[in-house]
């Protein structure tokens, strides 16, 4: 007689068969997102994908010079940077940089307080510089990385569309961020101009792009997802006026919004959404990036549990929320010991069980596995998505994706399955000759830096043409 399965079992086979998304699924996903793509290049109306436009024309080479500084927030942590560009290859220099978290009640909390918050910690950043840099420099230029849905209105304004990764901060939602920061700034008599708004994404792209011109796109697998890449404008038919200014612009796609029918959704995630702060928004973000992974685990653990002799005990701690963070889920996932003891350590410590089996952490082991796995898997499809919406998923051109996020820097397991689902799709080969991926590292804020240089350069151009005109006019007259 076969042995009988147990609820573990069952429900761990379950979880791996709903979020398998084979080579055909991940096609048809990657095709469902190129025409989603494109009708929010049509419209952003009945758009699930915003397809979003940057102001970003062109994107910065190796030449600007000077100082410039970067404030990135977009989800977990904030950072302040003062970078230097000394007009060469290679020549960008970070001279400072903080990292700081941002406080819960905050990220609930009234514009007002939350704005303040970050002019009060610049002000302390550039405090550290004393009074004597300050006038060597003039006005400071601030690249504001701001990582949320934004309708841009130029480089260096823009609108909330709404809040995503857990903020909720409701009188800032459609009001103009960047006015709200220099006003914050403003009142604490910070010397510093907001130059360029920037999205995370955007700002990874103009980082990847200056250390290579071949770059065309950037992911992000970090808190969120979410990715950017070079469009021709006359595609953007959203803007027809577009078309006549320029040839390129950066789109900054908000794929996390991304939704097919092909998606391998489970109750779990179905649940996990219904519970979210923004209920049938973002599921593809929900399926990959770092604030859902945890949680996507918890609730099949906390299923589990319900059902298991063994492993009953942890149904109190899992059935809180956030009780197991990314990290977790990384570390366990990737325990390479004979006795699983890294799970051991986490089962212990997070969710109170003391002595967990072996087979009971095998079990955790694959319930890790199968979320991550999916995670790498959707991640690819959507890469795919861009490349054919660029027309680079075959011929000969080779094209650079940058991917930056703490989750895809720190988890190798992830990076694998992504890597090995993208050549699934497009075949080794192909990927071999004609796809790279890089990574990037604090892109979001360096390529702020560099897009406010990249700003400054061209005020610069244009007041200089200015004067150009002036003096030929005072000639003639
Ligand atoms: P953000 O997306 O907020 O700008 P990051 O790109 O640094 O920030 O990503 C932070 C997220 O990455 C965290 O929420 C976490 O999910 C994940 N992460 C960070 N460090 C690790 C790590 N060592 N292992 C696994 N995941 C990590
Ligand atoms: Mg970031």
């Amino acid at each position: 007689m076969a042995e009988t399965e147990t609820a573990e079992e069952r429900l761990t086979a379950e979880l791996e068969a709903a979020c398998d998304a084979d080579v055909d699924t991940l096609r048809e996903l990657a095709a469902a997102m190129a025409e989603e793509m494109k009708k929010g290049l049509r419209s952003e109306d009945e758009a699930k994908i915003k397809m979003l436009i940057s102001f970003v024309h062109t994107l910065p080479d190796w030449k600007a010079k000077g100082i410039f500084y970067a404030l990135d927030v977009g989800g977990t942590n904030f950072r302040i940077l003062r970078v230097s560009l000394g007009g060469g290859e290679s020549s960008l220099e970070v001279q400072d940089m903080e990292i700081q978290h941002i406080p819960q009640d905050l990220m609930k909390g009234t514009s007002e307080a939350f704005f303040d918050f970050l002019a009060s910690s610049i002000e302390r950043f550039v405090g550290k510089e004393g009074k004597d840099a300050v006038s060597d420099l003039g006005k400071r230029q601030l690249g504001f990385t701001f990582s949320f849905p934004i309708k841009q209105t130029s480089v260096s304004s823009g609108n909330l569309i709404r809040w995503t990764k857990g903020f909720a901060i409701k009188d800032a939602v459609h009001k103009e961020v960047s006015g709200l920061l220099q006003a914050a700034l403003d009142k604490r008599g910070v010397n510093m101009q907001v130059t360029a708004l920037v999205n995370d994404t955007v700002g990874s792209l103009a980082l990847a792009h200056y250390n290579d011109q071949d770059t065309v796109a950037a992911v992000i697998i970090g808190t969120g997802t979410n990715a950017a890449y070079v469009e021709q404008t006359k595609n953007i038919t959203k803007s027809p006026a577009l078309a006549e200014d320029s040839t390129q612009m950066v789109i900054n796609t908000e794929w996390g919004n991304f939704f097919s029918s092909h998606l391998p959704r489970t109750t779990y995630d179905i649940e996990l959404d219904a519970e979210s702060l923004n209920p049938n928004e973002m599921a593809y973000e929900k399926m990959i990036s770092g604030m859902y992974l945890g949680e996507i685990v918890r609730r099949v653990l906390l299923r589990i549990s319900q059902e298991s002799d063994e492993f009953r005990q942890a149904a109190d701690m899992l059935s809180r929320p956030s009780i197991l963070s990314a990290l977790d889920i990384k570390a366990m996932h990737q325990d390479e010991s004979s006795e699983l003891k890294e799970v051991e350590g986490i089962v212990r410590d997070r969710l109170q069980v003391n002595d967990v089996s072996l087979r009971m952490r095998r079990i955790v082991v694959r319930v890790c596995n199968a979320v991550t796995r999916r995670a790498g898997r959707l991640g690819a499809a959507g890469i795919v998505g861009i490349l054919k919406k660029m027309g680079r998923e075959d011929g000969e051109s080779k094209s650079v994706v940058a991917i930056e996020g703490g989750l895809y820097a720190n988890y190798e397991k992830l990076r694998e399955y992504l890597r090995e689902a993208l050549e699934e799709i497009l075949g080794q080969d192909y990927v071999a000759r004609n796809v790279i991926l890089t990574t990037t590292k604090d892109g979001s804020g360096l390529g702020a830096a560099l897009l406010a240089a990249a700003a400054a350069e061209y005020v610069g151009k244009k007041n200089s043409q200015f004067v150009t005109v002036l003096h030929f006019f005072c000639v003639c007259a």
